[in-house]
């Protein structure tokens, strides 16, 4: 983040009451949803020698409760895989109680626009971590990090698909390279590259989706689109924005794609014109 990097906290403790005041400004029901997780133990967020890397939410449906995991070493990255991973908590407490068990596992666009969302609502309220302006450009950070994602992510689809459909010209180390590029310098512009370009052609490593997940990307950028429009919302209207969202939370798997995106007042939609619309709300929001 500019303006050189945060240690927003030292220890599990301040990292739970921290992220529980940020909850708490955004709704005070999440804020004691995440607390009582803390005193079931279900919060396992530091690091420790021996602990796997790594991060994620699931669902324990014997109990009804999710279990977050993380390894957090007191970077700021670290506090908003908390935020994310407990945006994916809400929604598995808020559809717990359906009876059918795949009811309980929405699809993933939608899961990921709990995670995004929650992050980009709850980023603006770091007080417990950091001083006012701090907090002002940690949530200005945020959204530029959605920005820079959205043509990433892109970019990483764009190269997945020339992987799969051309095995052959894949297999050449080169040509994967230049594969890569030419989709990243296409889809991702405005960002000097010069004297990194090794760095450039190797970025699509990074993705641990290219190797283990084919196709399994698009479904952030899809997420990141209705995140974006939900944190316009909830500033506009912060009671109504967060109703709809519990709503559409709960109900799980038990609507289609676009009617969950309808029920939390977001607009569905991949075109250009959803995308335009997601690229005004950042410019009015980083008031551009
Ligand atoms: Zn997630």
């Amino acid at each position: 983040m500019p303006g050189g990097p945060l240690v927003p906290f030292t220890r599990e403790e301040e990292l739970i009451a921290g992220c529980a005041r940020a909850f708490e400004a955004v709704d005070p029901e999440f804020a004691r949803q995440f607390s009582r997780l803390a005193e079931h133990g279900l919060l396992d967020l530091m690091s420790r020698p021996g602990k796997a890397a790594g991060a994620f939410q699931v669902h324990l449906h014997a109990s009804g409760l999710p279990f977050v995991f993380a390894g957090g070493v007191g970077r700021h990255e670290d506090l908003l895989t908390v935020l994310h991973e407990g945006g994916h908590a809400f929604h598995a407490l808020a559809c717990a109680a359906d009876p059918l068990i795949w009811n309980r596992h929405p699809p993933i666009e939608f899961c990921e626009v709990a995670g995004m969302g929650m992050e980009l609502l709850a980023a603006a309220h770091l007080r417990a971590f950091y001083d006012a302006d701090t907090c002002a450009r940690a949530a200005r950070h945020q959204l530029e990090q959605l920005v820079l994602f959205l043509p990433h992510a892109a970019a990483i689809d764009a190269f997945q698909h020339w992987v799969y459909t051309r095995p052959d010209e894949a297999r050449e180390r080169a040509a994967r390279d230049a594969a890569w590029l030419a989709q990243h310098r296409r889809l991702c512009q405005g960002v000097d590259w010069s004297g990194l370009e090794a760095d450039r052609a190797a970025l699509w490593q990074r993705r641990l989706h290219v190797f283990e997940l084919p196709f399994y990307y698009i479904e952030y950028a899809i997420a990141g689109l209705g995140a974006v429009q939900l944190h316009r919302r909830a500033l506009a209207e912060p009671a109504a924005a967060v109703a709809d969202l519990r709503r559409a939370l709960a109900l799980g798997a038990r609507a289609r794609l676009p009617d969950l995106f309808a029920a939390a007042g977001l607009h569905f939609g991949t075109d250009r014109s959803a995308v335009r619309r997601a690229a005004a709300a950042c410019r009015e929001l980083l008031d551009l």
